[in-house]
């Protein structure tokens, strides 16, 4: 079994297009959503559609989500981010809201015998939104890691935390790794359509249980052509802007 987990789409067609295209040529059995669908970019609507539409086996809420279809107070997020989370909100039909409202802030994927975690932020206190920067953070959600694997996102980074028997945890960024027995893997899957680890790329995670393989894959999309929706929208320059750089 084959399966793409997307994070942090943020509403970016263009890479979203490019990404499904991917994973369809990799022949990807199943889709995990890993939160934040909606804010930052302009397609919200095309997006939610696309997701809706996949064989999706788990999904779970993202703070872009969250603020989107509730009415909560946006002083925690930067000017932009708040601008296009009120934009969003006006953008959203009742059906989106109400798929975007039922999503978990956690939730262990079942599927034909095969199970791991999924979050956006932390395992321990998933609704506060708290990021897995480092070693120290990672250690924090693991030891509410029941299972062997668990996706994340919300930092827009992809990076690998593999703890060993010993309870040590070893760090870095990664193209393709073997998962071993008795080891516990917590995978942040990067960005689809704002990734900010310096490469402007599309991030796509592939995990493939028979090879016991998670793979990231970067593509290439047609960043110029998000960016000038983003502007025609009214959204702010800067959100377009940081898509050419990953930043
Ligand atoms: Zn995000």
């Amino acid at each position: 079994m084959k399966y793409a987990i997307l994070g942090d789409i943020h509403a970016n067609l263009e890479a979203l297009t490019v990404v499904l295209a991917k994973a369809e040529e990799e022949n990807v059995d199943k889709y995990v959503c890993i939160g934040d669908i909606v804010g930052y970019n302009s397609n919200p609507h095309e997006c939610l559609e696309l997701l809706m539409q996949l064989p999706l086996v788990g999904a779970v809420r993202g703070n872009h989500d969250e603020y989107a279809v509730r009415e909560l107070d946006l002083a925690g997020f930067n000017a932009q981010a708040a601008a296009a989370i009120q934009w969003t909100r006006q953008q959203l039909n009742g059906k989106e809201c109400e798929w975007l409202r039922a999503l978990p802030y956690r939730l262990n994927v079942v599927d034909n015998g095969c199970r791991f975690q999924i979050v956006h932020g932390t395992l321990d206190s998933p609704e506060h939104w708290g990021y897995i920067f480092d070693r120290y953070n990672a250690a924090a959600s693991m030891q509410y890691q029941g299972l062997q694997l668990c996706f994340c996102g919300h930092t827009h980074c992809p990076v690998c935390f593999d703890r060993h028997l010993n309870g040590s945890i070893q760090d870095g960024g990664y193209e393709s790794v073997k998962l071993m027995t008795n080891h516990k893997y917590l995978f942040n899957v990067g960005s689809v359509g704002q990734p900010r680890d310096g490469d402007w790329r599309a991030a796509l995670a592939i995990y493939d249980t028979k090879a016991a393989t998670v793979t990231l894959h970067r593509l290439e999309y047609d960043v110029a052509a998000c960016q000038e929706k983003i502007l025609a929208a009214g959204l702010p320059q800067r959100l377009a802007d940081r898509l050419a750089y990953g930043v």
